[in-house]
Protein backbone atom coordinates (compact mmCIF):
# COMPACT_ATOMS: atom_id res chain seq x y z
CA UNK A 1 0.00 0.00 0.00
CA UNK A 2 1.21 3.43 -1.15
CA UNK A 3 1.44 6.44 1.87
CA UNK A 4 -1.66 7.97 0.45
CA UNK A 5 -3.19 4.53 0.96
CA UNK A 6 -2.09 4.28 4.71
CA UNK A 7 -3.10 8.09 5.15
CA UNK A 8 -6.90 7.63 3.66
CA UNK A 9 -7.01 4.74 6.73
CA UNK A 10 -6.02 6.82 9.09
CA UNK A 11 -7.74 9.23 8.59
CA UNK A 12 -10.80 6.66 8.47
CA UNK A 13 -10.00 5.24 11.85
CA UNK A 14 -9.77 8.36 13.50
CA UNK A 15 -13.12 9.95 12.35
CA UNK A 16 -14.46 6.47 13.55
CA UNK A 17 -13.31 7.01 17.07
CA UNK A 18 -14.31 10.79 17.29
CA UNK A 19 -17.91 9.64 16.62
CA UNK A 20 -17.50 6.68 18.69
CA UNK A 21 -16.54 8.93 21.50
CA UNK A 22 -18.96 11.63 20.64
CA UNK A 23 -21.97 8.92 20.53
CA UNK A 24 -20.24 7.76 24.33
CA UNK A 25 -20.29 11.14 25.48
CA UNK A 26 -23.93 12.52 24.55
CA UNK A 27 -25.44 9.15 25.63
CA UNK A 28 -24.12 9.63 28.67
CA UNK A 29 -24.77 13.00 29.38
CA UNK A 30 -28.77 12.57 29.09
CA UNK A 31 -29.11 11.22 33.11
CA UNK A 32 -31.43 12.40 35.56
CA UNK A 33 -29.64 12.81 39.30
CA UNK A 34 -32.48 13.46 42.04
CA UNK A 35 -30.86 15.24 44.79
CA UNK A 36 -32.12 14.74 48.54
CA UNK A 37 -29.58 16.64 50.49
CA UNK A 38 -32.53 18.57 51.89
CA UNK A 39 -34.73 15.76 52.59
CA UNK A 40 -32.94 12.86 53.34
CA UNK A 41 -35.75 10.85 54.85
CA UNK A 42 -36.47 10.56 50.80
CA UNK A 43 -33.63 9.11 49.86
CA UNK A 44 -35.51 5.63 49.18
CA UNK A 45 -37.69 7.23 47.19
CA UNK A 46 -35.39 8.92 45.54
CA UNK A 47 -33.24 6.26 44.74
CA UNK A 48 -36.22 4.07 43.29
CA UNK A 49 -37.48 7.18 40.95
CA UNK A 50 -34.02 7.86 39.18
CA UNK A 51 -34.19 4.37 38.29
CA UNK A 52 -37.64 5.16 36.57
CA UNK A 53 -36.76 8.37 35.65
CA UNK A 54 -33.79 7.21 33.78
CA UNK A 55 -35.50 4.85 31.98
CA UNK A 56 -38.30 6.87 30.84
CA UNK A 57 -36.65 10.25 30.40
CA UNK A 58 -34.83 9.21 26.77
CA UNK A 59 -37.73 7.24 26.24
CA UNK A 60 -40.25 10.63 26.42
CA UNK A 61 -37.38 12.37 24.65
CA UNK A 62 -37.62 9.60 21.78
CA UNK A 63 -41.88 9.81 22.01
CA UNK A 64 -41.51 13.64 21.06
CA UNK A 65 -38.04 13.41 18.87
CA UNK A 66 -37.97 15.62 15.89
CA UNK A 67 -35.35 15.95 13.12
CA UNK A 68 -34.01 18.73 14.38
CA UNK A 69 -33.01 17.80 17.93
CA UNK A 70 -30.14 18.28 19.76
CA UNK A 71 -29.03 15.47 22.20
CA UNK A 72 -31.20 15.53 25.68
CA UNK A 73 -29.68 17.42 28.71
CA UNK A 74 -28.64 16.10 32.14
CA UNK A 75 -31.46 16.66 34.40
CA UNK A 76 -31.06 17.80 37.73
CA UNK A 77 -34.12 17.06 40.35
CA UNK A 78 -34.08 18.63 43.64
CA UNK A 79 -36.27 17.32 46.65
CA UNK A 80 -37.54 20.44 48.35
CA UNK A 81 -38.85 20.68 51.39
CA UNK A 82 -39.38 24.98 51.28
CA UNK A 83 -41.14 24.07 48.13
CA UNK A 84 -44.64 25.64 47.75
CA UNK A 85 -46.45 24.26 45.06
CA UNK A 86 -46.45 20.48 43.83
CA UNK A 87 -43.49 20.26 40.48
CA UNK A 88 -41.86 21.97 38.27
CA UNK A 89 -39.85 22.18 35.82
CA UNK A 90 -37.54 25.28 34.31
CA UNK A 91 -34.66 24.41 31.73
CA UNK A 92 -33.40 20.63 32.72
CA UNK A 93 -33.86 21.17 36.65
CA UNK A 94 -37.23 19.55 38.10
CA UNK A 95 -38.14 21.24 41.80
CA UNK A 96 -40.91 18.61 43.84
CA UNK A 97 -42.23 19.01 47.16
CA UNK A 98 -40.96 16.69 49.86
CA UNK A 99 -44.00 17.41 51.26
CA UNK A 100 -46.33 15.99 48.99
CA UNK A 101 -44.14 13.22 47.92
CA UNK A 102 -44.64 12.19 51.91
CA UNK A 103 -49.05 12.72 51.57
CA UNK A 104 -48.83 11.93 47.72
CA UNK A 105 -46.26 8.37 46.96
CA UNK A 106 -48.37 6.72 44.53
CA UNK A 107 -48.64 10.17 42.84
CA UNK A 108 -45.27 11.47 42.88
CA UNK A 109 -43.26 8.91 40.03
CA UNK A 110 -46.26 10.34 37.90
CA UNK A 111 -45.45 13.95 38.55
CA UNK A 112 -41.50 13.30 38.16
CA UNK A 113 -42.51 11.54 34.68
CA UNK A 114 -44.97 14.97 33.56
CA UNK A 115 -42.03 17.29 34.75
CA UNK A 116 -39.57 15.39 32.34
CA UNK A 117 -41.86 15.95 29.60
CA UNK A 118 -41.73 19.45 30.21
CA UNK A 119 -37.83 19.36 30.08
CA UNK A 120 -38.13 17.65 26.68
CA UNK A 121 -40.77 20.08 25.49
CA UNK A 122 -38.34 23.02 25.78
CA UNK A 123 -41.23 24.94 23.89
CA UNK A 124 -40.56 29.06 23.36
CA UNK A 125 -43.61 30.89 25.61
CA UNK A 126 -46.86 30.58 24.16
CA UNK A 127 -50.92 30.60 24.80
CA UNK A 128 -51.94 27.46 24.66
CA UNK A 129 -50.88 26.16 28.30
CA UNK A 130 -53.76 23.80 28.05
CA UNK A 131 -51.63 21.51 25.14
CA UNK A 132 -48.44 21.74 26.90
CA UNK A 133 -50.10 20.20 30.31
CA UNK A 134 -52.09 18.06 28.17
CA UNK A 135 -49.43 16.81 26.20
CA UNK A 136 -47.07 16.20 29.78
CA UNK A 137 -50.23 14.42 31.68
CA UNK A 138 -50.74 12.69 27.95
CA UNK A 139 -47.13 11.07 27.99
CA UNK A 140 -47.74 10.28 31.61
CA UNK A 141 -51.06 8.84 32.24
CA UNK A 142 -51.48 7.36 28.80
CA UNK A 143 -47.96 5.87 28.14
CA UNK A 144 -46.12 5.73 31.32
CA UNK A 145 -48.80 4.63 33.88
CA UNK A 146 -51.17 2.78 30.64
CA UNK A 147 -54.06 4.31 32.14
CA UNK A 148 -56.91 2.86 29.37
CA UNK A 149 -58.91 5.56 27.28
CA UNK A 150 -61.96 5.24 29.22
CA UNK A 151 -60.82 5.79 32.73
CA UNK A 152 -59.44 9.53 31.72
CA UNK A 153 -61.83 12.45 33.15
CA UNK A 154 -64.60 13.56 30.01
CA UNK A 155 -66.46 16.63 31.61
CA UNK A 156 -69.91 17.17 29.54
CA UNK A 157 -69.38 20.62 28.38
CA UNK A 158 -68.42 22.73 25.32
CA UNK A 159 -64.17 23.23 24.58
CA UNK A 160 -63.57 20.82 28.21
CA UNK A 161 -60.26 20.62 26.09
CA UNK A 162 -59.45 23.89 27.85
CA UNK A 163 -59.40 22.13 31.38
CA UNK A 164 -55.80 21.25 30.45
CA UNK A 165 -53.98 18.23 32.13
CA UNK A 166 -55.23 14.95 32.84
CA UNK A 167 -58.75 16.08 30.42
CA UNK A 168 -56.56 17.42 27.42
CA UNK A 169 -54.51 14.23 28.17
CA UNK A 170 -57.91 11.80 26.88
CA UNK A 171 -59.04 13.87 24.40
CA UNK A 172 -55.21 13.66 22.69
CA UNK A 173 -55.49 9.93 23.45
CA UNK A 174 -58.85 9.37 21.73
CA UNK A 175 -57.53 11.67 18.73
CA UNK A 176 -54.53 8.88 18.73
CA UNK A 177 -56.44 6.29 19.02
CA UNK A 178 -58.53 6.62 15.44
CA UNK A 179 -59.36 10.32 14.23
CA UNK A 180 -56.04 11.58 14.23
CA UNK A 181 -52.97 9.03 15.00
CA UNK A 182 -48.93 10.39 15.23
CA UNK A 183 -50.84 14.05 16.08
CA UNK A 184 -49.29 14.52 19.57
CA UNK A 185 -46.06 14.33 18.05
CA UNK A 186 -47.16 17.26 15.31
CA UNK A 187 -48.46 19.03 17.52
CA UNK A 188 -45.51 18.98 19.63
CA UNK A 189 -43.07 19.65 16.58
CA UNK A 190 -45.35 22.91 15.99
CA UNK A 191 -44.81 23.75 19.78
CA UNK A 192 -41.20 23.80 19.78
CA UNK A 193 -41.23 25.68 16.30
CA UNK A 194 -42.88 28.32 17.55
CA UNK A 195 -45.50 27.48 14.48
CA UNK A 196 -48.60 25.95 16.88
CA UNK A 197 -52.10 26.93 14.94
CA UNK A 198 -54.89 25.78 15.52
CA UNK A 199 -55.71 24.80 12.18
CA UNK A 200 -53.51 21.94 12.66
CA UNK A 201 -56.59 20.15 14.19
CA UNK A 202 -58.60 20.57 11.40
CA UNK A 203 -56.26 19.94 8.87
CA UNK A 204 -55.71 16.53 10.33
CA UNK A 205 -59.52 15.70 10.63
CA UNK A 206 -61.67 17.99 8.73
CA UNK A 207 -63.45 18.99 11.97
CA UNK A 208 -62.67 21.63 14.23
CA UNK A 209 -61.54 21.47 18.02
CA UNK A 210 -64.79 22.17 19.55
CA UNK A 211 -66.22 19.78 17.27
CA UNK A 212 -63.75 17.40 17.53
CA UNK A 213 -64.35 17.39 21.41
CA UNK A 214 -67.75 17.09 20.85
CA UNK A 215 -67.08 13.83 18.89
CA UNK A 216 -65.37 12.62 21.46
CA UNK A 217 -67.79 12.97 24.34
CA UNK A 218 -70.02 11.33 22.50
CA UNK A 219 -67.51 8.54 21.31
CA UNK A 220 -66.85 7.51 24.78
CA UNK A 221 -70.64 7.60 26.09
CA UNK A 222 -71.34 4.43 27.39
CA UNK A 223 -73.58 2.73 24.80
CA UNK A 224 -76.79 1.33 26.13
CA UNK A 225 -77.33 -2.49 24.50
CA UNK A 226 -78.90 -2.84 21.40
CA UNK A 227 -82.47 -3.43 21.73
CA UNK A 228 -83.81 -7.35 21.68
CA UNK A 229 -84.80 -7.14 17.83
CA UNK A 230 -82.81 -3.97 16.14
CA UNK A 231 -84.97 -3.50 12.90
CA UNK A 232 -85.66 0.46 12.70
CA UNK A 233 -82.44 3.31 13.81
CA UNK A 234 -84.19 7.09 13.22
CA UNK A 235 -82.89 10.55 12.30
CA UNK A 236 -83.99 13.56 11.61
CA UNK A 237 -84.36 13.01 7.35
CA UNK A 238 -84.50 9.29 7.09
CA UNK A 239 -83.67 6.04 8.67
CA UNK A 240 -81.71 2.88 8.49
CA UNK A 241 -84.38 -0.62 8.28
CA UNK A 242 -83.31 -4.40 8.63
CA UNK A 243 -84.91 -5.96 5.53
CA UNK A 244 -86.44 -9.62 5.45
CA UNK A 245 -83.16 -10.54 3.90
CA UNK A 246 -80.98 -9.61 6.40
CA UNK A 247 -79.36 -6.57 4.89
CA UNK A 248 -80.26 -2.95 5.54
CA UNK A 249 -81.23 -0.36 3.41
CA UNK A 250 -81.38 3.39 4.46
CA UNK A 251 -84.49 5.83 3.77
CA UNK A 252 -84.84 9.08 2.85
CA UNK A 253 -88.14 11.07 3.25
CA UNK A 254 -89.63 7.62 3.06
CA UNK A 255 -87.80 6.56 -0.26
CA UNK A 256 -84.78 3.77 -0.44
CA UNK A 257 -81.53 5.19 -0.93
CA UNK A 258 -78.33 2.65 -0.32
CA UNK A 259 -78.62 -0.84 0.64
CA UNK A 260 -75.80 -2.03 3.19
CA UNK A 261 -74.54 -5.74 4.08
CA UNK A 262 -74.91 -6.64 7.69
CA UNK A 263 -70.97 -7.72 8.98
CA UNK A 264 -71.25 -7.68 12.59
CA UNK A 265 -73.34 -7.44 15.27
CA UNK A 266 -71.82 -6.79 19.05
CA UNK A 267 -74.05 -5.81 21.90
CA UNK A 268 -73.06 -1.86 21.48
CA UNK A 269 -73.73 -1.78 17.78
CA UNK A 270 -74.71 -2.97 14.20
CA UNK A 271 -71.85 -2.66 11.73
CA UNK A 272 -73.09 -2.41 7.92
CA UNK A 273 -70.72 -1.85 4.97
CA UNK A 274 -72.22 -0.81 0.89
CA UNK A 275 -69.82 -2.14 -1.33
CA UNK A 276 -70.52 0.97 -4.14
CA UNK A 277 -69.27 3.79 -2.25
CA UNK A 278 -66.77 1.86 -0.37
CA UNK A 279 -68.41 3.03 3.12
CA UNK A 280 -68.38 0.91 6.63
CA UNK A 281 -71.29 2.36 8.74
CA UNK A 282 -71.83 1.43 12.92
CA UNK A 283 -75.50 1.72 13.61
CA UNK A 284 -75.03 2.25 17.62
CA UNK A 285 -77.06 4.64 20.17
CA UNK A 286 -77.00 7.52 20.12
CA UNK A 287 -75.23 7.81 16.40
CA UNK A 288 -74.41 6.08 13.37
CA UNK A 289 -70.39 6.34 12.96
CA UNK A 290 -68.47 6.69 9.20
CA UNK A 291 -65.74 4.53 9.61
CA UNK A 292 -62.69 5.37 7.72
CA UNK A 293 -59.17 4.42 7.50
CA UNK A 294 -58.22 7.90 9.20
CA UNK A 295 -60.52 7.01 12.02
CA UNK A 296 -64.31 7.60 12.61
CA UNK A 297 -67.14 10.42 12.72
CA UNK A 298 -70.15 11.06 13.36
CA UNK A 299 -72.83 10.86 10.59
CA UNK A 300 -76.47 11.11 12.18
CA UNK A 301 -77.43 10.91 15.55
CA UNK A 302 -80.60 9.45 16.44
CA UNK A 303 -82.19 6.76 17.95
CA UNK A 304 -83.63 2.82 17.51
CA UNK A 305 -87.14 3.11 17.27
CA UNK A 306 -90.00 0.33 17.51
CA UNK A 307 -90.86 -1.49 13.73
CA UNK A 308 -93.81 0.94 12.34
CA UNK A 309 -96.02 -2.22 12.35
CA UNK A 310 -95.49 -2.73 16.31
CA UNK A 311 -97.05 0.92 16.97
CA UNK A 312 -100.04 1.40 18.40
CA UNK A 313 -102.04 2.98 15.40
CA UNK A 314 -101.92 6.97 15.47
CA UNK A 315 -105.33 8.78 15.08
ZN1 LIG B 1 -47.00 20.70 33.94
Amino acid sequence: MNRAGWIAILRTLWQTSMVGAWTLVTAQAATVRIDTSRAPALKTWADSTETIAREWYPRLGNLLATTQDLPLLSVAIRVNPDFKGIAAASGSSIEISANWIIQHPEDSRGAVIHELVHVVQAYPPNKVGWLTEGIADYLRYAIYEALPLSEFPRPEKPQGYLDSYKVTAGFLFWLECGPAPGIVRQLNTALRLGEYQETLFSKRTGRGLNDLWSDYLIALRPLPNLPRDPQIWRHAKGSFEHQTNGNWTEFENGKPVWNFIEMSRTPQYIEIVDGTRNLRLRLTSPMVQLISKSGWSTLYTGEWSAPASTKPPAN
